[in-house]
């Protein structure tokens, strides 16, 4: 994989492109796709981001979101786009597997792959072009370095910015993890500079969930969290039954697993949900403990040391009792 930099010359001279993300994308790989999209159009090229699957309504507001093609939805529409595509531009995901369907063909497409990710161990050999920095409070803040570095500082108004902002903004915890650098509020300056409003933003995410949503959350605390105060540790573990109950659509658990870091003296959290289809798991940590390692070791896995994901191909009662075996196994780690 070449340095990004590489591409900043080839920028100037118009492309077909598409732009991806990971499946049931977040706010961050929703904003730097739309925010590069924004980007690349101002400088002349034709651009079409694409989503392996659906996505949150939360996400709908976003300057282009209703231009984005669900490749699950409309799958032939997606893979002309991406066959026609000179650059493919790879965003917040650093493995083919994340992006679910779309995996096998986007290895065979006879167009460049670009990475811009801050995921750790990319697959690098997948990608002509890229940067991968684990460093990075989000993949909005790479979108970012990408326009000023290629000096196109002039190019970032209010629709890159929207975008923009929610990426750095969701990922940092509201500005409060490590990652929120100095280099992160002086970003913000910029973007704030163009206009936008962050109230509307923080509401049009926050703030805009349905009833069911928040009863759902409730019967969840109650019910479905156990914590494990031998091992400094909590799980939310959520069967089938309760996302129909709830009618819970994509997005609607999104959060969940922070709850739990809440309690004192609480370093790890897990929320493992029968999605039917797959049982998916997410792990959040405070301080050392490396949930990415923890992820990749017994879920199949992988993301950052404090916010990792993975899955199980086993039932939701096997996989409570797998994790609360690899629980035990990393108890001391978590004293
Ligand atoms: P979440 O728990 O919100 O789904 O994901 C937390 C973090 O872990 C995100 O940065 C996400 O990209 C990463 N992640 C989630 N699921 C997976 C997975 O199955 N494989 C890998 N490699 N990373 C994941
Ligand atoms: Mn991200």
């Amino acid at each position: 994989m070449q340095s990004i930099e590489e591409i900043y010359p080839l920028l100037s001279q118009p492309r077909r492109v598409a732009i991806i993300m990971h499946q049931k994308p977040d706010a961050d790989a929703m904003g730097s796709t739309l925010g590069l999209s924004h980007f690349l159009r101002q400088l002349g090229h034709q651009t079409t981001v694409i989503s392996p699957t659906n996505w949150a309504d939360w996400l709908k507001w976003m300057p282009g979101c209703d231009g984005v093609i669900d490749y699950e939805f409309s799958t032939e529409k997606a893979i002309g786009v991406l066959e026609q595509a000179e650059w493919v531009f790879c965003l917040d995901f650093n493995t083919m597997s994340r992006t679910r369907h779309m995996a096998n063909r986007l290895r065979k497409l006879p167009a460049v792959r670009i990475l811009i990710d801050h995921h750790q161990q990319p697959e690098v050999e997948c990608f002509a072009y890229g940067v991968s920095d684990t460093a990075k409070s989000s993949t909005s803040e790479m979108v970012y370095d990408f326009i000023v570095g290629s000096g196109h500082a002039d190019k970032i108004n209010k629709d890159i910015s929207e975008c923009l902002y929610a990426g750095v903004m969701t990922d940092t915890g509201s500005f409060r993890f490590p990652g929120a650098s100095a280099a992160v509020h002086r970003m913000v300056a910029v973007l704030k500079d163009t206009g936008i409003n962050h109230t509307l933003i923080h509401e049009h995410l926050y703030d805009n969930f349905l009833e069911n949503r928040l009863r759902f959350t409730g019967m969840v605390l109650q019910s479905r969290m156990e914590i494990f105060y031998e091992h400094n540790a909590a799980l939310i573990a959520i069967p089938w039954k309760d996302l129909v109950r709830y009618e819970i659509k994509t997005g609607d658990t999104e959060g969940l697993v922070n709850y739990p870091l809440s309690i004192q003296g609480i370093k790890m959290a897990a929320l493992i949900i029968d999605r039917d289809e797959e049982v998916k798991c997410s792990f959040r940590s405070k301080g050392s403990f490396d949930v990415n390692v923890f992820a990749r070791t017994y879920f199949d896995g992988g993301g950052h040391v404090n916010a990792a994901g993975g899955r199980s191909t086993d039932s939701l009662e096997v996989t409570v009792q797998r994790f609360i075996q690899a629980l035990k196994e990393n108890s001391s780690q978590l004293q």
